[in-house]
């Protein structure tokens, strides 16, 4: 604060977003690996909303201080800088298992890296759950599917992955995760979940992610043209990241231990994903005009799956869930908020 006399006054104060008190026996301390994120800083608000205690693990690599900041100092908040290919101690009864590079561009930015973060970072993780009797909770990926022959996909499909392709890094990490998880349910009986998540948009996502809502939203914002990699014809299902918050928080608290799929069946072809997105930031209230938004082509990425839709029947039989947004409801907000970010010079 600048007073009358022109000088600047500090203060140790800070306003934080309102958290349920909770009896210190209800309050978990839960550990939130990746939680700088984009869907690790969702998951952060809404287990300190919930009046937990929460401790955020994070090498900074493709998540920002930012993400959490409103938390940054919060008696139940604490932040650490902490690569979890290295071991980490401390006494915690929950763990959300996040940690990884998620968009095509940043897991093969470094592939070797990729694969140590799921095969060492996971093993670590594994390793403190067994020590400290905590529940794990791994977020795997609709990407152990591969490119599937088996449409929508069941949890019981076992994929279609090119072990030596470039998306290798990432379907194998996470493949290899998953065994380790189960190796070490059977052998030392830690108390495991296993979240298959399927494409999640949502606020937060970094401008310069590489994924296609980020970069459809961007380039619609910046009148350039949208850019579709190959024919378009290519499917994906798209789920707005609060629904998969709470379907996170439900898999871990609930006593079901095979892997369960977290995604929306809403469908679409790439192609018609970009005139929709187009459309939602022509016609949304806009701070800064946008022009004639054009769509353009280019060559197909390698081993791009064809198709992608999750079968959530065992979601909803054993946790009750399924998703609450509506795609271009999750999208509108999810422009808007990129507005904001542009009109307030973020990004
Ligand atoms: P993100 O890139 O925004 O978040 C990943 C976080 O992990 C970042 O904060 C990053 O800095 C951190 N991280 C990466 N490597 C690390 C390391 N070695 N040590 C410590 N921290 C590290 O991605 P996201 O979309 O929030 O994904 C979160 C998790 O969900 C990932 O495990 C991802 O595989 C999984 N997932 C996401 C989607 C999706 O569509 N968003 C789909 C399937 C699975
Ligand atoms: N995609 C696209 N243009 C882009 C980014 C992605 O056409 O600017 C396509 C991509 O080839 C894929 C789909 O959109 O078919 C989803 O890509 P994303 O990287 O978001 O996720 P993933 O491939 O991991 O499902």
């Amino acid at each position: 604060k600048v007073s009358t006399d022109g000088t600047v006054q500090y203060s140790m104060q800070r306003n934080y977003p309102a958290v349920r008190q909770l009896s210190p026996a209800k309050r978990e301390r839960i550990l939130v690996t990746g939680g700088a994120g984009f869907v690790g800083s969702h998951l952060v608000d809404r287990l300190m909303w919930m009046g937990h205690e929460v401790i955020v693990l994070d090498n900074f690599f493709t998540g920002t201080k930012r993400n959490v900041q409103h938390w940054i100092g919060h008696p139940h908040f604490e932040l650490v800088s902490h690569d979890v290919v290295d071991p980490f101690m401390i006494e915690v009864s929950q763990i959300y298992h996040l940690a990884c590079p998620a968009s095509p561009p940043h897991y093969q930015y470094n592939p070797t890296k990729t694969v140590k973060t799921s095969v060492m970072g996971t093993i670590n993780m594994l390793g403190l759950a067994k020590r400290t009797k905590a529940r794990f909770l791994l977020t795997s990926t609709s990407e152990i599917y591969g490119d599937p022959e088996e449409h929508p996909q069941k949890e019981t499909y076992w994929g279609h992955v090119n072990p030596i392709g470039p998306r290798a890094c990432y379907d194998e990490g996470k493949r290899i995760a998953e065994t380790l998880t189960y190796s070490y349910m059977r052998q030392n009986d830690v108390d495991v979940r296993v979240a298959r998540i399927f494409n999640t948009f949502g606020p937060r996502m970094s401008p310069a992610d590489g994924r296609v809502v980020s970069n459809f939203i961007m380039q619609a914002l910046r009148s350039e043209p949208l850019t579709i990699y190959g024919d378009g014809d290519q499917t994906r299902s798209f789920q707005y990241v609060h629904d998969l918050v709470d379907g996170l928080i439900l898999l871990m608290n609930k006593n079901y231990m095979e892997p369960v799929n977290l995604g929306n069946t809403e469908e679409y072809t790439i192609k018609d994903f970009a005139i929709m997105i187009r459309d939602q930031v022509i016609s949304s209230p806009v701070a800064k005009p946008v022009n004639d938004v054009k769509i353009k082509t280019l060559p197909a990425a390698m081993d791009d799956p064809r198709k992608r839709k999750p079968d959530i029947t065992r979601a909803k039989k054993y946790l009750g869930w399924e998703p609450r947004f509506a795609v271009k409801q999750g999208i509108q907000e999810t422009v808007d908020w990129f507005k904001l970010q542009q009109v307030e010079g973020a990004i």
